[in-house]
């Protein structure tokens, strides 16, 4: 070790600061350029601390003497992925107690997935996870988390009753009621301030009360995370509104319907579909000239919903070809039963094989797009020089395979080996 590093180690000791980590050199790699659909072989990327010190394509100079290097010939290197669809604590006293939840992240991690977002649970369980994850005090994802609102009548469902105990149900700051009296203004500060990135926009709100507060959230720039439809409000309400992203394209078909369901029981229902309907294609328009994005989740009703399903995997090769900008998400996180699977590679191997999604196209949905809806885009979802590195290495090319995401050799988050 050198000794300048060696005092500096010394004075970041001293001063509780974390210690600077030794550099590693990723020799030979080739590099998938998301952004531009292109391989780049024969590429030298030093991590430095918590970032991409720098790319280049001969061995770089003046590395230090600790440097640790990783030969990595015919191994390609890709941005960490991104479920944006997740539940960490729906019931913090049960099903998803800390224990429980930490090995879930773990086996997220360890297969590549370096960011999460929480659509809706306990934001107390969230904070703390999303703490620990951010410095690195647990294997885990980076987590961003919703705050949840919905119509009085949702708060009579038992899972929104246990994510906000010691709170009378539709009154926590993350899991709110709205009625048309609701001072909307108060009640988008009161999500903001509970900690969370977004809202949730969930269930049982009219096409008046979704209008409102989107209308809210859009004066403070606050995001928000809807399911495609709220029932009563339809598609086309939240997407007039400026909605930032609908999830669940099964609902994405109401938009096509000439009914609309008596209840949100019925959202998943058989709708008939209809994608050329002028309707349709302009909603669709409207969701591409605007950037609304859209989180299909095919997988979690590929078996449970055959109907729904196939709904979906038309809805959203209609949007894609649209040019609606499409992010992976699963409702699903992980299994701690099987520690070296993730259900995030089978929708991205669903969005190719059924959707007919591009590979380089899906993996944008899991990387680049993803990281510009959460606003932090300048800092993760690509491999550039100053990026964190949040990248995953493996032995097979993806874009010849998305199967390949699953030959993991070695993950990095924040620049962290994760064996
Ligand atoms: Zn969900």
């Amino acid at each position: 070790m050198g000794t300048i590093k060696k005092i500096l180690i010394t004075l970041a000791t001293l001063a509780h600061l974390p210690c600077i980590a030794q550099d590693t050199l990723l020799e030979n790699i080739t590099i998938v350029d998301v952004e531009h659909n292109q391989l780049l072989p024969g590429q030298f990327v030093l991590i430095h601390g918590a970032t991409i010190g720098s790319i280049t394509s001969k061995r770089p100079e003046g590395l230090a003497a600790d440097t640790q290097t990783l030969n990595l010939a015919n191994h390609y290197l890709v941005p960490g992925l991104f479920d944006m669809h997740v539940h960490l604590a729906t019931d913090p006293s049960e099903t998803d107690a800390l224990p429980i939840v930490k090995k879930k992240l773990e086996i997220l991690l360890k297969n590549g997935v370096t960011t999460v977002r929480d659509m809706a649970g306990d934001v107390r369980q969230l904070a703390y996870l999303a703490r620990q994850a951010s410095l690195g005090e647990i294997p885990s994802p980076d987590i961003h988390y919703s705050a949840l609102i919905g119509g009085a009548s949702f708060f009579d469902d038992p899972r929104t009753k246990v994510s906000s105990k010691g709170f009378s149900s539709g009154r926590a700051p993350w899991m709110l009621a709205v009625t048309p009296d609701s001072d909307f203004d108060l009640v988008v500060a009161e999500a903001r301030g509970s900690g969370a990135s977004g809202i949730k926009l969930y269930a049982d709100l009219t096409a008046e009360l979704a209008s409102s507060v989107l209308n809210s959230a859009n004066k403070l720039g606050f995001p928000v995370w809807g399911h495609a439809a709220v029932i009563p409000a339809m598609p086309q309400d939240l997407v007039s509104n400026n909605i930032t992203s609908v999830s669940h394209a099964p609902l994405l078909a109401w938009a096509s319907a000439n009914d609309t369901p008596t209840s949100g029981k019925q959202r998943y229902d058989k709708v008939e579909l209809n994608v050329s309907l002028p309707a349709f294609q302009q909603l669709l328009g409207k969701m591409a000239a605007k950037r609304i994005y859209l989180e299909p989740t095919l997988k979690v009703f590929e078996k449970r919903r055959p109907a729904a399903f196939a709904n979906g995997v038309m809805v959203t090769k209609a949007a894609f070809e649209a040019g609606v900008p499409i992010l992976v998400g699963t409702d699903l996180s992980a299994d701690i039963n099987r520690p070296a699977y993730v259900p995030v590679i089978d929708e991205m191997l669903l969005l190719h094989s059924h959707v007919g999604i591009p590979s380089n196209d899906v993996l944008m949905a899991a990387t680049i797009h993803p990281a510009r809806m959460l606003g932090i885009d300048h800092e993760v979802g690509e491999i550039k020089q100053g990026f964190r590195a949040n990248l995953l290495v493996l032995d097979a090319n993806p874009l010849e395979d998305l199967n390949n995401l699953k030959k993991v050799t070695v993950v990095f988050k924040n620049g962290k080996r994760i064996d």
